[in-house]
């Protein structure tokens, strides 16, 4: 009887809980054994945070933001030592299997220790600190990722668990701040979360109807500033009496100077004279309610997941469950990583065309 861990690490999203119950319910329907591990990979180190959980343990979780069973980053699983002691944990327990749903580093993390597995049990038996008996029935240990993840920023998926929700509560706020901004004719530099991804400030500028975004990968020339005001007052001219500047908060310009919202404040309050005010979302942008979709790919992804440990052979690749038009489907897990960290360096060594080119195709749009 296959015995499965689930976990949820790395920044909280939306839908992380709709997909943790879905990997139990599915799991359990399938007959399968599943725990909880709490707080991320911390809950691996400590053997009373891994907790077994029933079909009613996640009733009503569908609709609950955040992570039910806790996230967190956890030093210790960087280093093999760390590692060590989760094996013995997860041995412990009779779990040979992880689904793990977060970022790019938690499926980095996970992997390693896939890969580290037999080694570790070895040690483990050769210390004493188990038995042959007890590594027996757990010689691999399967791996399946989920992409937990506001941001949107994981290569070969084109939606992760929650970007959705984000990006609705994203769109709300803006929709509260036009009122005034209307009333007042105010300018308003509203910046949004993301990090190296463009994606929640360029599909918030699409849904809101905003006048300016600065995204990561397709940095404008230096001479930003005056086709900035360039277009802004092109829209003041036809009668618009506001102006949103969405500012993802890892914008730059094409020497990788960061464009602060402060600086986009400077410009249009001096150089337009416009009433600007900034508006810094923050972490408002993970909270709430998970929208239809996350739930809906939570769920379908959950589902996946399950049936991915079920599939799994020890030669199998660890996958991590993606949508790709429309479908979910699962991709090899390290490939998708590995497309994700190329984005970063693309950015890093000024290559905007191959950090476009890498996103998903509406961003290349
Ligand atoms: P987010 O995108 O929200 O930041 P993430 O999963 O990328 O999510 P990280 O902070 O990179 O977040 O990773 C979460 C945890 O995963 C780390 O605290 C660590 O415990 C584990 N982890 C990450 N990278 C590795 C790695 N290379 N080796 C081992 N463990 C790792």
């Amino acid at each position: 009887r296959k015995c499965i861990g689930v976990m949820t690490s790395g920044g909280d999203a939306q839908g992380m809980n709709g997909a943790v119950r879905a990997v139990v319910r599915s799991s359990i329907a399938r007959g399968c054994r599943v725990f909880g591990i709490h707080e991320g990979y911390e809950g691996l180190l400590h053997p009373e945070l891994i907790k077994e959980m029933d079909w009613i343990s996640v009733r009503g979780w569908l609709s609950v933001g955040g992570t039910s069973i806790g996230t967190a980053r956890c030093k210790d699983f960087y280093e093999r030592p760390g590692r060590l002691i989760a094996a013995r944990n997860l041995v412990k327990a009779g779990i040979d299997a992880l689904i793990v749903i977060g970022g790019d580093g938690s499926l980095t993390g996970a992997d390693k220790f896939r890969s580290e597995w037999p080694g570790l049990l070895s040690e483990l038996v050769e210390k004493g600190e188990l038995t042959e008996a007890e590594t027996a029935p757990v010689q691999h240990l399967n791996i399946v990722g989920m992409v937990g993840s506001i941001d949107n920023d994981m290569a070969m998926t084109d939606a992760t668990i929650g970007c959705y929700s984000s990006l609705q509560r994203i769109c709300e706020a803006v929709d509260n701040i036009d009122s005034t901004a209307l009333s007042h004719q105010r300018a308003f530099v509203i910046e949004v979360m993301g990090r190296h991804c463009g994606w929640l400030a360029l599909m918030a500028g699409v849904s809101t109807g905003a006048d300016f975004v600065f995204i990561p990968e397709k940095p404008f020339k230096d001479n930003w500033q005056e086709k900035m005001k360039e277009i802004i007052m092109k829209h003041r001219s036809l009668g618009k009496r506001k102006t949103i500047v969405i500012v993802a908060e890892g914008a730059h310009d094409e020497s990788l100077n960061k464009i602060t919202p402060e600086h986009v404040k400077t410009l249009l309050s001096n150089d337009l004279k416009l009433d600007t005010r900034i508006t810094t979302l923050g972490h408002v942008q993970r909270g709430g309610l998970p929208s239809a979709y996350d739930r809906m790919l939570a769920t379908l992804q959950g589902v996946e997941a399950v049936q991915a440990v079920l599939d799994a052979t020890p030669e199998t690749p660890s996958p991590v469950i993606s949508i790709t038009e429309n479908k979910i489907c699962r991709q090899p897990l390290m490939d998708a990583v590995a497309a994700t960290q190329s984005v970063a360096v693309a950015i890093k060594n000024k290559d905007f065309d191959k950090a476009m080119s890498l996103r998903d195709a509406e961003f290349a749009e």
